[in-house]
């Protein structure tokens, strides 16, 4: 790859993160930080709280932007070549009793992993590199995982976990800030970052149980474990974009046979939220 090539790669690493991940982390720390001040400077400094408050909306309104322009990505696979895979689809729902969730396709690349957006009218996203490399029989494997989070409602659980987390982190961090006496202040400085820590990890471990769980939704509805565990190693063998975080640098480190020890495992508890490819296959086996 030439100098210019990967400049050019690493712009569009950069922007994906951009939109993405660091207007999502601005967006919520603009939030808390409007709530901070409009709790603890609305009496002595209300220009202050404005503008902070004002800063929060802004914030929002461009990570509102940020969705919906990634939205503008997805489309509706051809019926020609995905019409079996919408007639499977919406007779697993069927016998789940769910009402089907529509099924697109990101065209950006940007996602090497697939997922269900949205609480209220989930829809599963594909990504294009995944249809790609897999067969029709493998995609509907991923679907019905992916149908496994509608059923156990995943989105509405994380997003109530994420607004547990951030709450506490939001107390500890305003007890730190504002107590006056150092000792104190340390004394609640080392508590908003064990309250960091641990909030997350507890999310983390609720995001890999729920994956081990619709690993168990993907097997429907004949139990077909041995498919399933062929599409895992196909799945974790497909190359990922180095900007999906949360997916490339997990797959990374878990793609050998091993389960995750010491160090590793540490870091999993806290960063990851999917369990390892080994993880996933022994809690199929029977
Ligand atoms: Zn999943």
């Amino acid at each position: 790859m030439s100098f210019a090539e990967s400049k050019k790669e690493i712009l569009l690493r950069i922007d994906a993160l951009k939109k993405e991940d660091n207007l999502d982390f601005a967006a919520h720390f603009m939030t808390l930080c409007a709530l901070y001040a409009g709790i603890t400077l609305l009496a002595h400094a209300p220009k202050v709280s404005a503008l902070a408050t004002a800063s929060a909306i802004a914030f929002g309104l461009i990570h509102d932007y940020a969705i919906t322009s990634r939205k503008k990505n997805l489309y509706t696979p051809d019926s020609d070549s995905f019409g079996d895979l919408v007639r499977d689809v919406h007779s697993v729902c069927q016998d789940l009793s769910i009402a089907p969730p529509p099924v697109l396709v990101d065209r950006t690349k940007r996602y090497a992993n697939q997922t269900v957006d949205g609480i209220s009218n989930p829809e599963v996203i594909l990504s294009e590199p995944i249809l790609t490399d897999m067969g029709p029989k493998q995609i509907f494997f991923i679907c019905k995982h992916e149908i496994g989070h509608i059923v156990t409602q995943k989105n509405l659980k994380t997003s109530a976990l994420m607004f547990l987390r951030d709450c506490s982190v939001f107390t500890a961090c305003a007890l730190a800030w504002t107590s006056t006496h150092l000792p104190e202040k340390k004394i609640y400085g080392a508590l908003t970052l064990l309250t960091a820590l641990g909030t997350q990890a507890l999310l983390n471990h609720y995001e890999r149980n729920n994956e081990l769980r619709s690993d168990t939704f993907a097997c429907l509805p004949d139990g077909d474990t041995e498919g399933y565990i062929d599409t895992l190693h196909k799945f974790y063998d497909c190359p990922m974009p180095r900007f999906d975080r949360s997916v490339a640098s997990l797959v990374d480190y878990t793609k050998g046979n091993k389960y995750l020890v010491g160090p590793k495992r540490v870091w999993a508890w806290i960063f990851s939220d999917h369990p390892t490819k080994y993880e996933r296959i022994k809690n199929l086996e029977p």
